[in-house]
C-alpha cells in the first residue's frame, strides 16, 4: 500500500461515523428527480465546512437542483482536472424499512443507494482537503440530479450545460446489492447496458368476432411483431454480442370476447452493450414493423425513446481505478465486474471525456436486510461498506492526478 493510499484508507476509516450519519440524514430527506432542493442545500452546507472546497455552480436544467464544486491540490505539477460524480435523487416508493432513519417523506425513498453516494463523495472531498498539500491539479465534484429520470437524465443536461468544461477524466461509482459486501469491482470496456423504451401503437379496424373478414385485426399484427422482434436477438445479433428486447405491456381497445379491437398498444424495452448494436436494433425494429404493417393492413406507429447509452469504461482509467483499489483494499475484494444489464446515465459523461465507473458490493449475506433489490421498498445497504466509496473517490483522484 503506497503512503498516499494508506493515508486515504485511514482517513476514510476515521471519518466513517460522520459518513454514516450523513447518509442517514440524506436517507431521511429524500427528494425526487429535479426536485432535489433541500438535498442540494444540505450538500452545500456540508461542503462549506470543508477547507479548500469551492462551490462553482448551483442549479441545472432550469432548476435549483444539483451542483458542481472544486478542490485544488497545492503541489506543483500538471494542471489536470479529474471529475468525481455522485447522483443525488430518490424514487417514488413508500419505504417499508422499520429503522429510526426511515424516510420522513411519505412515498419518496432513497431506494437505490444515492444517499450513500452523496455521503461518500462529500467524505471523499474531506479526505482530499486533508491531503491538499500532497496532490497536484484539480478535483471537480459533481452532484448530479435526476439520474433516475430516464427521459431527462441529469448527466445529459449537466454535460450540455458545461459541468465537464476543463475536465480531463471522470470517475463515478454505484453501491450495489448485486455483489457481496466489501467487493470493489472494475471493468474495462462495456460495463452497463444502454436503455431504450418504446411504445408501438397498432391500428386496424374493429368488428364483430364472428366476421373477421369485415375487420382489420390488429392483434394479428401484435402477435407477429411479438415473435419477429425476438428473432432480432436470436438471429440478427451475434451470440458474442449482448442485447435484450422485452415486451412489457400489451393492451387492446376491446374489453370483451366478441369484439375485434380497433387498436393494440404494446410497450417494451431494448438494452444493448454498444451504441452500434443499439442503432442496429432500432433500425431492425422499424424494418420488421413496416413489413408486418404491409402484411396485415394495419397502421403501426413506433415511438422509440432513447434513454441512456451503454456505459463504456476507458481501459487506461480502469487500470488507474484497479491500481487505486488494490492500494486501498484487500486484494481478494478487488475484482473484475461481470456485465451488468442495468443502465446508468453516467454514460453521457463517457461520451465527452474518458470515464470509468466502479461498482461496490453492499450485500451482507448474514444480514438479509442488506440484500434486497434496488428500487424495492425494503432496499437498504450495508453501511459498514460506505467508507470504501469515499476512499475510492479520493484514491482514484490522487492516483489520476499524481500517478503512483
Ligand atoms: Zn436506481
Ligand atoms: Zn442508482
Amino acid at each position: 500500500m503506497s503512503d498516499m493510499m494508506k493515508k486515504i484508507h485511514d482517513l476514510a476509516k476515521e471519518y466513517e461515523p460522520e459518513l454514516i450519519s450523513l447518509r442517514r440524514y440524506f436517507h431521511m430527506h429524500p427528494e425526487l428527480s429535479w426536485e432535489e432542493l433541500s438535498t442540494t442545500d444540505h450538500i452545500i452546507e456540508e461542503l462549506e465546512k470543508i477547507e479548500g472546497v469551492r462551490v462553482l455552480r448551483r442549479g441545472f436544467g432550469g432548476t435549483n437542483s444539483g451542483l458542481t464544486a472544486e478542490i485544488r491540490g497545492e503541489k506543483p505539477g500538471t494542471g489536470k482536472c479529474v471529475a468525481l460524480r455522485a447522483d443525488i435523487d430518490a424514487l417514488p416508493i413508500m419505504e417499508e424499512n422499520d429503522v429510526e432513519y426511515r424516510s420522513r417523506t411519505d412515498g419518496v425513498m432513497h431506494a437505490c443507494g444515492h444517499d450513500g453516494h452523496m455521503a461518500g463523495l462529500i467524505t471523499g472531498a474531506r479526505i482530499l482537503s486533508q491531503l491538499r498539500s500532497e496532490f497536484c491539479g484539480t478535483v471537480r465534484l459533481i452532484f448530479e440530479p435526476a439520474e433516475e429520470s430516464g427521459i431527462r437524465g441529469g448527466a445529459k443536461v449537466l454535460v450540455e450545460e458545461g459541468a465537464l468544461d476543463g475536465v480531463d477524466a471522470i470517475f463515478g461509482l454505484h453501491l450495489f446489492t448485486l455483489y457481496p459486501a466489501g467487493q470493489v469491482l472494475y471493468r474495462s470496456g462495456p460495463c452497463m447496458a444502454s436503455a431504450d423504451g418504446w411504445d408501438l401503437n397498432i391500428t386496424g379496424k374493429g368488428g364483430h368476432g364472428s366476421a373477421p373478414e369485415l375487420a382489420v385485426d390488429p392483434t394479428i399484427a401484435a402477435f407477429m411483431f411479438g415473435n419477429a422482434v425476438q428473432t432480432l436477438i436470436s438471429r440478427e445479433t451475434s451470440p458474442k454480442e449482448t442485447a435484450v428486447i422485452s415486451i412489457t405491456s400489451i393492451e387492446t381497445s376491446s374489453k370483451t370476447r366478441n369484439i375485434i379491437p380497433e387498436s393494440v398498444k404494446l410497450m417494451g424495452a431494448t438494452r444493448a452493450l454498444s451504441g452500434e448494436l443499439q442503432d442496429r436494433l432500432e433500425a431492425a425494429m422499424r424494418r420488421v414493423i413496416s413489413g408486418i404493417a404491409q402484411m396485415t393492413r394495419c397502421r403501426m406507429d413506433l415511438d422509440y425513446m432513447r434513454f441512456y447509452p451503454a456505459v463504456i469504461n476507458d481501459p487506461e482509467l480502469t487500470d488507474i481505478l484497479k491500481d487505486a483499489a488494490l492500494g486501498l483494499f484487500e486484494p481478494e475484494n478487488v475484482k473484475e465486474a461481470p456485465l451488468n444489464m442495468g443502465s446508468e446515465d453516467f454514460s453521457f459523461y463517457g461520451a465527452v471525456v474518458p470515464a470509468t465507473f466502479a461498482q461496490v458490493g453492499i450485500a451482507d449475506r448474514n444480514r438479509p436486510e442488506t440484500c434486497c433489490p434496488h428500487h424495492s421498498a425494503t432496499f437498504n445497504l450495508d453501511e459498514s461498506q460506505l467508507w470504501r466509496g469515499a476512499a475510492l473517490h479520493a484514491g482514484f483522484a490522487c492516483r489520476f492526478l499524481c500517478g503512483k
